[in-house]
Parts: C-alpha cells; structure tokens; sequence
C-alpha cells in the first residue's frame, strides 16, 4: 500500500500540491485524473522518491520514505514499476536489450535468470517475435508494451503509469488497458495509472481521484463521480477535451 499522508509541494513559491491525502491499495487499479500542469506527474515522483514532499508523510507498506536517501529508496523503487509518458526506451536497443537493461545493471542476477524474465515479459506483452527490434521499427502501443515490459522485470507489486494511452489510437489504447487490467487479475499487480482521457476510465479503474487547483475534488468509484457537481468533472463527463 502506498499512502499520501497531507502532502504538500511547492516548487519555488508555487504550491502545487495542497495538503493531500491518498491511499493507493494493493491489487486496485486507481487512476488519478486532472487537467494538464495539475500535479499529477509530480505525484508519481513524490511516489518513487524523486522529489521530497514540502509538507507531509508518504508510506510505501508503511514505510514513511520521505526523508530516505537514495540507497534507501533503492529497495522501495523495485516495489514500483514506473512506465513513463513518452516511454523513455533506449533507441539503440532491441527490445530484449530495453527490457533487461535495468535489471542487468541493478542486480545481480545470474544471466539465465535475465533471460527467463525477459522471455516472460515478452510473451506477457504479446511480443514474441519482436525480440530482435529497435523501437524506431514498432508501433506507438507496442513501444508501450515494451515499458511495461521493462517496468515488470523486477517483479514489482506495483506499476505505475503516466498517461499510457496518450497518443494512441483506439485500438493500441485499448489493448494497453487490457493489459493494465491482466496486471490486476493475472499477476496480482496494483496499479496508480494518471490519465485525462474518459474512455480509459470506465471499465477499468476501481477508483478515481481527481485532482483539480492542488486538491482532490473527488475520490470513489468512477461511476458516483457523476453525483459531483465540479465543472470539471462535468466537462470530463460530457467527454470535452480538459
Ligand atoms: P501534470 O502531470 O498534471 O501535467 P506536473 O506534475 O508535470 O503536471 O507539473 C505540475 C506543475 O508543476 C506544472 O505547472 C509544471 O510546470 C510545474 N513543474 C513541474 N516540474 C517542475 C520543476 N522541476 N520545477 C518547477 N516547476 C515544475
Ligand atoms: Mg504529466
């Protein structure tokens, strides 16, 4: 469990996190939705320790991280895959390359075992066949595949998703959520996935949060955020671009 006890961040004098509570549960897809510069990548971050909170306790299985060092952390991040907006594969790198690059400079497992979890990820993500590739050569859901791929070498109980499906089309998007969803069922996996894109969130997301001037306005399950009366949440609703 992953828990955001009244959190506060400012960069500089800007504060962009208000006083924020929040618990992330094991086995549950919460996404997190919000206009765009709202905070919401800030706390994917504040999660992994990348940046430290102004104000206010973050637990990670009731660990309180924020004042860890980086060796601290190590342990704390492998709990944690992260899948990056824009992907952040290696361009020079096959997708086997990408996939055990992380995991052959962190730890040290023998190269058999390497080769076991990517073979595993790679069937999991539907890319046999594709092993030899550079992503310049896939399509924009298959490189999504190949991060979450890489996000789920080191076994993580949770993964963490900045707007995955951004950029796709439909069906690639679809496919990515699926697959979300099979993290959930099939490996037991929790997941803290942001997003601003409606159709992303009916059907897959157990819970929501939304974040909206530094605050959650909402927090429950996607189908009461219609009893919220918030402009935002309205527009978000009548499927307006926000
Ligand atoms: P979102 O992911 O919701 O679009 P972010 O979490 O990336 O928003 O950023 C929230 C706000 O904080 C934005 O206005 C952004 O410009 C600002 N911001 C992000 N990172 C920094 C930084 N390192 N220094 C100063 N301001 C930042
Ligand atoms: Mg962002």
């Amino acid at each position: 469990m992953i828990e955001f006890r009244n959190v506060s961040l400012k960069y500089g004098s800007r504060e962009i996190l208000k006083n924020i509570s929040l618990t992330f549960e094991d086995n549950t897809i919460q996404m997190i939705l919000g206009p765009s510069g709202v905070g919401k990548s800030t706390i994917i971050k504040l999660m992994l320790g990348l940046i430290k909170p102004t104000k206010g306790e973050i637990f990670v299985d009731g660990v309180e991280i924020s004042s860890f060092t980086e060796t601290q952390l190590f342990p704390i991040r492998q709990k944690m895959g992260i899948v990056f907006q824009g992907n952040a594969l290696f361009d020079s790198m096959t997708v086997s390359e990408n996939m055990g690059f992380f995991l052959r400079e962190n730890l040290k497992l023998p190269e058999a075992e390497i080769e076991r979890r990517i073979k595993e990820q790679i069937k999991f993500a539907g890319l046999e066949g594709y092993e030899h590739v550079l992503p310049e050569n896939l399509s924009g859901g298959m490189k999504k595949r190949v991060a979450i791929g890489r996000a789920l070498i080191f076994h993580p109980k949770f993964i963490l998703l900045d707007e995955p499906t951004a950029g796709l089309d439909p069906i690639s998007a679809k496919k990515i959520l699926d697959v979300i969803k099979r993290l959930k069922v099939e490996i037991g996996l929790g997941a803290v996935m942001i997003t601003h894109i409606i159709t992303d969130v009916f059907g897959v997301a157990d819970k929501i949060a939304v974040l909206y001037g530094g605050e959650i306005i909402y927090n429950g399950e996607p189908e009461k955020m219609q009893d919220v009366s918030h402009s935002f949440i309205t527009s978000f609703l009548s499927n307006a671009e926000v």
